[in-house]
């Protein structure tokens, strides 16, 4: 079981301020991209020698709002995974949910008790605060309270594998209204927690009330605070804090899918703007490293597998600066951290050459440690705190 697999469901029924991932309000166009989406599947499975059957390691249903989907979507599209890769019940089957959708499709019938008999066995909870102010200025279609059922509802459903977000470092947020927050959350006995930090990200509606005066952030040096408040409030709670914004209320609760991403295993993307990332090897041993996307417009993402074509828009192949780049920008990340023997394989041994020196020096000043008799270098808490320096004095190194 080696298979990583990524769908991208673009529908949401509002879109929330802060947000720029790809997504549509045209919700009447879900039976079609259901219909592309599978023809997609199976043609991508057709033309390409690399998936062995059998081999699904996870499944992810992002967006966008998979919620959205009627379970014979769901059903459909399962079906068409499990035929091209193979699933089973050791597939990790994650479904992102919106709780203001999750209510509507409860009401409507036993959808979720539907959802788990399909084999989705992890649902992931757009929560994100309890504050009905924050959801407001948030522009989120639920309540707490509507998040709050949403939990028992997957619960009734029989998965416990749950996993809410949150958003901190609102403007004016407070380290005891955040304390609030996670307790509220704990309270609701997750298996895992996503806690980000807001960021203003270009395009979206947030963004442009900061740019007409109406939206003031908080300053970076107190938003890295309340990131310090989550970590330490959660890490003295015996939460597994194993990547920068992810705890897991046990190591064996860590998003299996999501720590691929961060270990660079490729994995295959379906849907309008998703992405994939294969490595291909030639027959003299070399080594291809390639991602590749699909096309960031559903109508020209239908139009495309109705015409029996794949809705590929760009590709490349990564250069060796660029894997370096992204090796230690993920892996600082993480508490895995960067490891030494893989480092020394991807600069052909000169990793230890290159950054030793500020390795060793990381670790004087507390930000870092070697772990496993210096088979691995992690950043420490306070280096977390300077992640983006840290990166930054890593790639200059490049
Ligand atoms: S945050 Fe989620 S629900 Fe809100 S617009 Fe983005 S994808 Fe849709």
């Amino acid at each position: 079981m080696s298979e990583h697999l990524y769908i991208h469901v673009p529908f949401c029924i509002k879109k929330c301020r802060y947000c720029d991932f790809y997504s549509k309000t045209d919700l009447s166009l879900i039976p079609d991209y259901v219909t592309a989406l599978v023809r997609e599947i199976r043609l991508r499975s057709r033309r390409s020698v690399l998936y062995p059957k059998g081999s699904a390691a996870t499944v992810y249903f992002g967006g966008g709002t998979p919620s959205l989907l009627g379970p014979r979507h769901l059903e459909a599209i399962l079906k068409a995974l499990d035929n091209a890769f193979g699933l089973c019940r050791q597939t990790e089957i994650t479904f992102e949910a919106n709780p203001g959708t999750l209510d509507a499709i409860h009401l409507k019938g036993v959808q979720l008790k539907g959802f788990q008999g399909m084999g989705v066995n992890r649902v992931s909870l757009g929560m994100q605060s309890f504050d009905p102010a924050q959801l407001s200025l948030l522009g989120r279609i639920h309540s707490a309270e509507d998040a709050v059922h949403a939990v028992e509802k997957v619960r009734a459903a029989g998965i416990e594998n749950i996993s809410l977000d949150l958003i901190y470092g609102l403007p004016g947020q407070t380290g005891d209204h955040l304390i609030r927050e996670l307790d509220a959350a704990l309270d609701l006995m997750p298996a895992h927690l996503s806690c980000y930090m807001l960021t203003l990200e270009p395009g979206t509606a947030l963004h442009a009330m900061y740019e007409r005066g109406k939206f003031f952030p908080m300053a970076q040096p107190d938003q890295v605070d309340l990131f310090r408040t989550v970590a330490e409030y959660l890490s003295v709670r015996g939460w597994d804090h194993y990547e920068v914004s992810n705890f897991a209320e046990h190591t064996s609760l860590r998003s299996r899918h999501n720590s691929a991403y961060w270990q660079m295993v490729p994995y295959h993307g379906f849907g309008p703007a998703a992405h994939s990332y294969a490595v291909n090897s030639g027959t003299d041993g070399s080594a291809a490293y390639k991602r590749f996307w699909n096309v960031p417009d559903l109508n020209g993402y239908i139009r495309a597998l109705n015409s029996g074509n794949l809705p590929g828009s760009g590709s490349e192949i990564l250069t060796l600066e660029q894997r370096q780049m992204e090796y230690v920008m993920v892996g600082l990340r993480t508490a895995m951290g960067l490891d030494i023997r893989t480092g020394q394989n991807l600069w052909q041994n000169r990793f230890l050459t290159v950054f030793q020196r500020l390795m060793e020096h990381l670790e004087n000043n507390g930000l870092a440690r070697f772990q496993d008799s210096g088979k691995r270098f992690v950043l420490t808490l306070e280096g977390w705190m300077r992640l983006d320096s840290i990166i930054a004095s890593f790639v200059e190194r490049i």
